[in-house]
């Protein structure tokens, strides 16, 4: 997944023939679902987001039907806005917060309380009362001491936690570093060797109820090795958490399957759904999953717009930048470029750098990208950006919020309008002994 591939990379035409919820309209341009994208550029301006309702009802469909009878819990992190989980609860997912901010964000989209797992490794004293309060099904907890706190906000609440152990099974992802969190050594979790005695000290706790395990060993993961060894850890210490006479109801497979954003071979969700079923199906245990990239990466895109173009289109400044989409300046992710013009699309490609306006050299979203020429007040679409997209920009260089349009098969509406300018600074003051 880096900025520097070696191998050409996929055309225009095959980026747009390998996604389901694209195609290429000879008068109306690239199609989100049946929407043409250009009109609601036209209509919101660049940069903007466009999500697709359908797609994502399509994905957890497949998801659900694959890995039944193990509960989907959609990771929020991925994709936050209250539409997104709406489609989420309207298809029968929970949800897998990592903050009381994600935690309000569920509840306010209609996800029940008892499907929600709260995850984390840093939830404060004041997070664990409000998930109590709101009577949250689960949560995963990484550490002794959190355990503890959990036990004395279970104590001020009157509730009773109902808590998995996130273990750290020590296996490498085979992803990016930045991503990899089931290694030793990685700061999530309990060290599977000293699970089972965490799991009979949690027991001893008045208000707290261990029910079982979590792991979650990475994100982008497009190999089921990695997943069968945390898999087969999960089962043995099962088995020996049993044999010592603990209750293990729960097991939490964590999520981190991963999609293709260039041309990477991936795993169906029913070939992993074997694996699990494998490994876990016959422990007499109520199994979930945490996805969050899978469900909603593909039915994402970025509109942006052509600022002007250097070195005789070598290089094309767009209005979108790492402010808006941080993933290739962060993990150098390589994310498809699609013009929406189809004439355009189809003319002859050729290296160009495509980069954002914001002052940093890292602000580069694709590197010796073959591509047609992209002049000035032309239009692309940046692929695969529904998961981890919106949900980390920044007003860096003051660069409000980017709109959010969301695509219903046919039908289209704003979501999220764009930032107001002043709204950037709507909360600061300049304090009294700067007047004058
Ligand atoms: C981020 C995260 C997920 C989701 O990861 P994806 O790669 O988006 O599927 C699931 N569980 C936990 C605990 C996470 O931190």
């Amino acid at each position: 997944m880096d900025i520097d591939q070696t191998g050409p990379d996929p055309s225009v035409r095959e980026l747009i023939a390998q996604r389901q919820a694209l195609s290429m309209h000879a008068r109306d341009g690239l199609l989100l679902e049946e929407v043409p994208l250009a009109a609601i550029a036209d209509a919101l301006g660049t940069p903007a987001w466009v999500y697709g309702a359908g797609t994502i009802r399509a994905r957890l469909a497949q998801l659900r039907r694959a890995f039944a009878p193990t509960r989907v819990h959609y990771a929020v992190k991925a994709n936050d806005h209250l539409a997104v989980l709406r489609l989420m609860a309207q298809g029968g997912a929970g949800a897998d917060v990592v903050s009381e901010g994600e935690m309000r964000r569920a509840l306010a989209a209609g996800i029940a309380p008892a499907h929600i797992v709260f995850s984390g490794t840093g939830k404060t004293r004041a997070e664990l009362e409000a998930a109590l309060a709101a009577g949250i099904g689960q949560i995963n907890a990484e550490s002794v001491a959190e355990i503890d706190m959990i036990a004395s906000a279970a104590a001020l609440t009157g509730r009773t936690a109902r808590i998995a152990l996130r273990i750290n099974p020590d296996v490498a992802a085979g992803t990016h570093d930045k991503i990899s969190t089931g290694r030793a050594g990685d700061k999530f979790g309990i060290p599977w060797g000293e699970a089972a005695e965490v799991y009979a000290r949690a027991a001893t706790l008045a208000r707290v109820e261990p029910v079982g395990l979590a792991l979650h060993i990475g994100s982008q993961i497009v190999a089921t090795a990695p997943y069968r060894a945390a898999w087969e850890r999960l089962r043995a210490l099962t088995l020996a958490l049993r044999q010592a006479g603990h209750r293990v109801t729960r097991l939490d497979a964590g999520g981190g399957l991963g999609i293709a954003y260039r041309d990477e071979t991936t795993v169906s969700p029913e070939a992993l759904a074997g694996a699990l079923g494998e490994l876990l199906g016959d422990l007499d245990v109520e199994t979930m999953i945490e996805p969050g990239r899978w469900l909603v990466a593909p039915a994402g895109v970025l509109l942006a717009s052509v600022v002007l173009n250097k070195e005789d289109g070598a290089i094309v400044v767009i209005d979108a930048a790492m402010n808006d989409l941080a993933r290739p300046a962060m993990y150098g992710a390589w994310h498809g470029i699609v013009p929406l013009d189809a004439a355009t699309a189809t003319r002859p490609a050729a290296p160009r750098m495509v980069v954002g306006p914001v002052c940093e050299s890292s602000d580069i979203f694709a590197r010796n990208r073959r591509l047609p020429p992209l002049p000035a007040n032309s239009r692309v679409a940046i692929l695969d950006a529904g998961a981890y997209g919106a949900v980390m920009s920044s007003v860096y260089n003051a660069r409000p919020l980017a709109p959010i349009a969301m695509v219903d098969g046919a039908h289209w509406t704003t979501i999220r309008e764009r930032q107001p300018v002043a709204a950037m600074w709507a909360g600061e003051t300049i304090p009294e002994f700067l007047s004058g």
